[in-house]
């Protein structure tokens, strides 16, 4: 494959955490505070450990005041919902992130209704996903916003582009539509009840997939020329039962025919911390009244 076709996101997203953390700097030394950042675990999920620790070695690497509750399954949703009263209380803390999924029996949808918006950092308050629809100031989930910056930094003007996100969550596919939307793509939002989705795929210059099964997306899905964002994470099984990681699209298929495409891992995956470390940085600013940094 020719590589100047590969969108490396951990390069970009290491440049990206290296300025947020240069900014960060330069509020500590101009206006004397730190952006802070506090991460709640509920339970022993190991994949949302792996999860909260890179989260908290970011912050660390960032600079940040970090802030980090682990608490046990047995929690309740009153002492839940206690700790992150507190967090909204809290001066020193400008950006909330309770690691999802929850343990059953607690309800994360009242518990991010709970989180003060302004330090709602995973974008998930209805006021944050009312404002990205509306074209208001919020904050961008982090996965979605890793992905526009991935875009806009290979192609430039997203504009008048026709864009297809595959998978419509709450969490990735529905904000990624509405941030192309706001760079005046055309959008086309597909998921498990589309019609001929080989079809509609073919139509994008701009393919998203965020789906959840492993090399979906084959390479005659792909419009020649098309930049395509694997945002799926995928392990499947290999011989020496480790596994390996794959993404939504048949990478070396796509790749064959794409003009630019994410591989997984290091595509899209590096960018969701950066972004989380570049949202708390811009909630800091809002809360402090500063300007936020470009
Ligand atoms: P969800 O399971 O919440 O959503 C999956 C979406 O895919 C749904 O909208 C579903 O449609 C659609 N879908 C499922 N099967 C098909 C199909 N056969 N054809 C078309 N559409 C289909 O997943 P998420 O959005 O949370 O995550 C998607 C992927 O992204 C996962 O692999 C996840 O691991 C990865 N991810 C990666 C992150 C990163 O940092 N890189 C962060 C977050 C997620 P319907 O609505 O009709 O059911």
């Amino acid at each position: 494959m020719d590589a100047s076709k590969l969108i490396d996101g951990k390069a970009f997203a290491q440049g990206l955490r290296a300025r947020v953390a240069a900014a960060a700097a330069e509020l500590q030394a101009r206006h004397g505070f730190r952006p802070g950042l506090a991460v709640v675990l509920v339970g022993d999920d190991p994949a949302s450990q792996v999860y909260v620790r890179s989260k908290t070695k970011a912050t660390e690497e960032a600079g940040f005041h970090g802030v980090e509750h682990k608490l046990p399954a047995s929690t309740t949703q009153a002492e839940l919902m206690a700790l992150v009263a507190r967090l909204n209380a809290d001066p020193d803390v400008h950006g909330i992130l309770v690691q999802l999924p929850l343990p059953a029996g607690l309800d994360a949808a009242a518990v991010v209704a709970t989180i003060d918006p302004r330090k709602d950092v995973d974008g998930l308050h209805a006021q944050n996903v009312g404002a990205l629809w509306s074209g208001a100031e919020g904050l961008v989930p982090c996965t979605p916003l890793g992905c526009v910056l991935l875009l806009k930094d290979r192609l430039g003007q997203l504009a008048g582009r026709n864009a297809v996100v595959i998978g419509r969550s709450a969490l990735v596919g529905k904000p990624i539509a509405a941030l192309l939307l706001a760079e005046n793509c055309t959008v086309t939002v597909a998921h498990s009840r589309t019609k001929d989705l080989p079809a509609v795929c073919r139509q994008a210059d701009i393919l998203v997939a965020a789906v959840g099964r492993a090399e979906m997306v084959k390479g005659d899905w792909v419009k020649p020329g098309a930049t395509v964002i694997d945002v799926g994470i995928n392990r499947v099984p290999t011989p020496d039962g480790k596994g390996r990681l794959v993404g939504d699209v048949a990478f070396a298929e796509a790749a064959a025919v794409a003009s630019a495409i994410t591989p997984v891992p290091g595509g899209v995956g590096p960018m969701t911390i950066a972004c989380l470390m570049r949202n708390t940085l811009t909630a800091a600013c809002r809360i402090k009244g500063v300007p936020v940094p470009a």
